[in-house]
């Protein structure tokens, strides 16, 4: 997969995505991610990539043609038009079935960074063809969210985590937050590993695990649980929790 990237701060994406799994990834070859630095593509000595709001208003706005310009760039490299995103407070909420979407839809995308008070619109309709939040706040720029986007996305990618790594067990994967993982030593100042994950027997584990996501969910974010699939054992579970609750 490739990943371009419209950025005004392309050292800090580069910086960043060069490091731990994602810059095994790209050492790999599972996916190349290319930054462009969009005041490249100014057309003026100060390579100055914003002005003014018409209509007045605070702050400046990333101006239309330096964008287009670094855009039409990547197609034409590309030899077709690129499915384009903008990163934006705007846009539809990024989760683990959108990066799941994406991945399997595109085998290349160019995500838009804004800066300032956004983009000049006429060059989102020109160029964009889906914009996306990150999360319900405004951050200063969309490099952080292009990075996070990439990141779940590449998680998808087979060959991207190790064989000891799977986006498939972890929180969301089975519309569950992910149970509490304990490591070496079993005795952390007088706070002991559940016996269950030391025994050995996998089909206890697998349970308990299990418990503690339903258990999880429910109390930090039970409008999850509406789309998990539970089996017989799942709703026993909650049953007793519920019984448990009245009792108290
Ligand atoms: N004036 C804009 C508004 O109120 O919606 C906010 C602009 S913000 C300061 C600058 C840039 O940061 C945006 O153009 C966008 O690319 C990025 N950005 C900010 N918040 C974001 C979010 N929640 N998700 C994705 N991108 C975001």
């Amino acid at each position: 997969m490739r990943i371009d990237i419209m950025t005004l701060f392309p050292d800090a994406i580069d910086a960043m995505m060069g490091q731990s799994i994602m810059g095994r990834a790209q050492d790999r070859g599972y996916i190349k991610i290319v930054a462009h630095q969009i005041r490249d593509y100014t057309t003026n000595k100060q390579m100055q990539v914003d002005d003014y709001p018409y209509g007045g208003g605070r702050g400046a706005v990333m101006q239309a043609d330096p964008l287009y310009r670094c855009w039409e760039h990547i197609c034409q490299e590309a030899g077709h038009r690129v499915h384009t995103v903008y990163m934006s407070p705007c846009g539809r909420v990024f989760d683990q079935q959108v990066a799941k979407e994406l991945k399997a839809n595109y085998d290349h995308l160019i995500l838009v960074c804004g800066h300032y008070e956004g983009v000049d619109q006429r060059v989102l309709d020109e160029i964009v063809d889906e914009e996306l939040s990150i999360g319900d706040y405004v951050l200063t720029g969309g490099e952080l969210a292009a990075m996070v986007a990439i990141d779940c996305i590449a998680r998808f990618i087979p060959g991207v985590l190790g064989s000891s790594e799977s986006a498939e067990t972890e929180s969301f994967s089975d519309g569950l937050l992910e149970y509490p993982q304990y490591t070496r030593p079993a005795e952390f100042r007088g706070m002991k590993v559940p016996e269950v994950l030391l025994n050995g027997n996998h089909a206890l584990i697998e349970r308990w695990r299990r418990d503690r996501a339903i258990e999880l969910t429910l109390s930090r974010r039970p409008e999850l649980m509406e789309r998990v699939e539970l089996n017989k054992k799942d709703i026993a579970f909650i049953q007793s929790i519920k019984k448990d609750e009245k009792a108290r």
